[in-house]
C-alpha cells in the first residue's frame, strides 16, 4: 500500500534548527505578502509555516503567516491542483525562484557586526 500523504506533504524537518537558532531571516507571506524580520524561533512562535522549523529550505512547501491557509500557496497549485510553472502568476513563480534560493534568498544580513 502506497502512503501518498508521505510523498506529497513536506516533512517537518529539524536539521537546521541549531545552525540558524539566532539567525534574522526575512519571513514573507505567499498568500497575504506580509513580511516580518524574525529568527525561526520568533516566526515559528508567532504561528507562522516557515522553514527551518516547519520545512527544510529550498523546498516547495507553504510559506505563510500565523492568519493564511495553505490553500493559497503556490505549493497547493502544484500539488493539489497539478499547475505547470508556466500556469503560475509572476508572483508564485518569484516565490518558487525564492524557495530554490533559501536560505540565502531570505537572510537578513546585520550591518552592525
Ligand atoms: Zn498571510
Amino acid at each position: 500500500m502506497i502512503n501518498f500523504k508521505e510523498t506529497s506533504m513536506p516533512l517537518p524537518n529539524k536539521d537546521n534548527r541549531e545552525k540558524f537558532k539566532n539567525q534574522k531571516l526575512r519571513f514573507v507571506c505567499e498568500a497575504c505578502g506580509q513580511k516580518m524580520i524574525m529568527t525561526p524561533a520568533e516566526g515559528y512562535k508567532a504561528g507562522w509555516d516557515y522553514p527551518p522549523y516547519m520545512y527544510p529550505f529550498s523546498v516547495i512547501s507553504p510559506r505563510t503567516c500565523n492568519k493564511c491557509g495553505i490553500e493559497k500557496t503556490v505549493w497547493w497549485e502544484i500539488c493539489m491542483k497539478h499547475k505547470t510553472f508556466e500556469e503560475l502568476t509572476d508572483s508564485q513563480k518569484e516565490t518558487i525562484e525564492r524557495i530554490y534560493r533559501e536560505p540565502e534568498s531570505i537572510i537578513v544580513k546585520d550591518k552592525y557586526k
